[in-house]
């Protein structure tokens, strides 16, 4: 990846994790849930409000590394006003990103910010704390209950 390119994406997740979007609990939540990656220690409790098929608003509260909180951070901007099918679609995209099926830099302009997370296909163990608030939320939306774990 060039150096360019990089030193932006490294920049996107610092500011994510210094500044998470839509970090708070939501009391008027339409369903909660609860994510955990024993790996690394990311916890995350994910809340979402939809209007029919259309997530109308998504928040997330807990604490862990900062590619996980970055990664939630990101998800849920992106993911606000999407529909149901759509969020399926960028969890699909997103999946094959960070396990280094979707190259990052030559798809850049359609992952948008999501391109900041393809670096964590070199490094195995991040792939978790990168996945963590993707696999909770797809859980969520699918009207899972129990806790998801990475493990
Ligand atoms: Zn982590």
């Amino acid at each position: 990846m060039n150096p360019e390119l990089k030193s932006l994406y490294q920049e996107v997740i610092l500011d994510h994790n210094r500044n998470p979007r839509n970090f708070r609990r939501m009391d008027d939540a339409d369903a909660s849930l609860e994510g955990f990656n024993p790996l690394c220690g990311d916890r995350y409790t994910f809340f979402v409000k939809m209007d029919g098929e259309r997530i109308v608003d998504v928040a997330f509260k807990g604490s862990g590394c900062a590619i996980s909180k970055a990664s939630a951070s990101v998800m849920g901007a992106l993911l606000k006003g999407k529909t149901k099918s759509e969020a399926d679609a960028m969890f699909t995209q997103f999946h094959e990103l960070v396990t280094g099926k979707l190259d990052a830099e030559a798809h850049a302009d359609a992952l948008g910010k999501l391109a900041a997370f393809g670096g964590v296909s070199e490094f195995p163990a991040r792939v978790k704390c990168a996945s963590l608030p993707w696999h909770t939320m797809h859980g969520l939306l699918g009207s899972q209950r129990e806790p998801v774990s990475t493990e």
